[in-house]
C-alpha cells in the first residue's frame, strides 16, 4: 500500500492510495456512518409562535451541527440502559423573543459547542416567541443522517496509456492534451474511460482497479483527518466484534 496526500485544507483533505482492493475502500467509506456523533434527538416546545411548525423546527435543530465539549458515552452502552442521563445526555435550551432571527448561537447549555454559530434557525416577527428544551446524544448515520460527521468517498486513479487509435475521441488543444499526459490536468477526472485526441496522438484514461484517490469532507465536528481515523476504528470495532462472537459460538 502507498499513500500520498493531494490536498489539504481545513475542511476537506484528499489523498491516494494505491494497491488496495476496491471492497476495502468501500468499507472505509461506509465506516463513516458508524462514527457516534453528537445531536439534537427530542425537542419539547414549550411556546412556538414562529410560522413554522413544530416538528420543522424540530427536524431543523436536530441537523445543527453540535460538538461535545467532555466526555459523553453513548446511550445503549451507558449504565442507564437506553433511559437518558447526564452521562449521554446534553440538555440544551433555546428561548428568543421577536422582532429577530434566531440563530444556532442561541442553544445554550453545557457539556457541548455549537459549530456554526450563525446558521439560522426560524424568524420571528414582533412579540412571537419559541422556548424549547432539547435533548442531544451520540448517534450513528446508521440511524439518521443528523449523525453523520461528513463524507467519505473516493474514485477510481486514472491510468493514462498513450495508444495508437481510439474512437469517440475528444479533441484537446496541444497544452492541455500534454498536462493530460503528465497527469497535471484539472479535466482528468471527468476524463474517465475517455480518450482524448490532438493532431493524430491519443490518450485513454483508464479507471485504475486497484488505485483510489480519497475525499474527505468534514461538517464541522471532526477535522477530516480525525473523521478518516475514526471511520477506521469503528470498521476495526466492528471486526472486533465478529471475530469476539465467533469465538465464542
Ligand atoms: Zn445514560
Amino acid at each position: 500500500m502507498k499513500i500520498n496526500l493531494l490536498e489539504k485544507k481545513e475542511e476537506k483533505i484528499s489523498f491516494v492510495v494505491r494497491d488496495i482492493p476496491v471492497w476495502f475502500a468501500n468499507a472505509i467509506r461506509r465506516s463513516v456512518s458508524e462514527i457516534p456523533v453528537l445531536a439534537i434527538d427530542t425537542v419539547e416546545f414549550y411556546k412556538n409562535d414562529s410560522a413554522l411548525y413544530d416538528e420543522i423546527l424540530a427536524h431543523r435543530l436536530g441537523l445543527i451541527p453540535l460538538k461535545a465539549t467532555s466526555y459523553l458515552a453513548e446511550r445503549d452502552k451507558c449504565s442507564c440502559k437506553g433511559a437518558g442521563c447526564s452521562k449521554c445526555t446534553v440538555k440544551i435550551k433555546l428561548k428568543a423573543k421577536g422582532p429577530c432571527t434566531v440563530y444556532a448561537s442561541e442553544l445554550k447549555g453545557k457539556g457541548f459547542e455549537v459549530i456554526y454559530k450563525d446558521m439560522p434557525i426560524v424568524i420571528l416577527e414582533k412579540d412571537q416567541e419559541l422556548e424549547a428544551v432539547c435533548e442531544a446524544r451520540l448517534g450513528k448515520a446508521t440511524e439518521h443522517a443528523k449523525f453523520s460527521p461528513g463524507l467519505i468517498w473516493y474514485n477510481s486513479f486514472p491510468l493514462i496509456k498513450e495508444v495508437r487509435k481510439a474512437e469517440k475521441t475528444i479533441k484537446v488543444d496541444k497544452e492541455e492534451f500534454e498536462k493530460i499526459r503528465e497527469g497535471k490536468s484539472k479535466l482528468i477526472p471527468d476524463l474517465l474511460n475517455e480518450a482524448v485526441e490532438c493532431n493524430g496522438k491519443f490518450l485513454k484514461i483508464e479507471p485504475s482497479e486497484k488505485d483510489f484517490i480519497f475525499f474527505v469532507e468534514s461538517f464541522g465536528q471532526f477535522t477530516p483527518k480525525e473523521m478518516f481515523i475514526l471511520a477506521i476504528k469503528a470498521l476495526q470495532q466492528n471486526l472486533h466484534e465478529l471475530e469476539k462472537f465467533l469465538r465464542k459460538a
